[in-house]
């Protein structure tokens, strides 16, 4: 009997070593996993042109004018950050 009850301590010792290092590891990977919550920024230039945060490579629409948001993007394609629009402010420069 005592050497059945020492067993299920010893098992209990297990299970809560696994599970310290289970939560040692979750941890671990939402620390190490930043592009979670990565962001990029585009913004727009008076002739529509879109420079994103994350590429020297310009991006232009195929519809002259439109936002990333109103082609229905919601990440950049580059990065797969979540995408952040500047508009042109064409008042801005008057
Ligand atoms: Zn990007």
């Amino acid at each position: 009997m005592n050497g059945r009850l020492e067993n299920m301590e010893a098992r209990l010792a297990r299970v809560e070593a696994l599970a310290a290092r289970v939560a040692e590891a979750s941890a671990d990977l939402l620390g190490n996993h930043a592009w979670q919550i990565k962001v990029c920024h585009w913004t727009e230039d008076m002739d529509g042109i879109w420079t994103r945060s994350c590429s020297e490579t310009p991006w232009e629409f195929n519809s002259p004018g439109t936002t990333p948001s109103e082609n229905g993007m919601r990440f950049c394609l580059e990065c797969g950050g979540e995408l952040i629009e500047h508009e042109y402010d064409c008042e801005k420069e008057d």
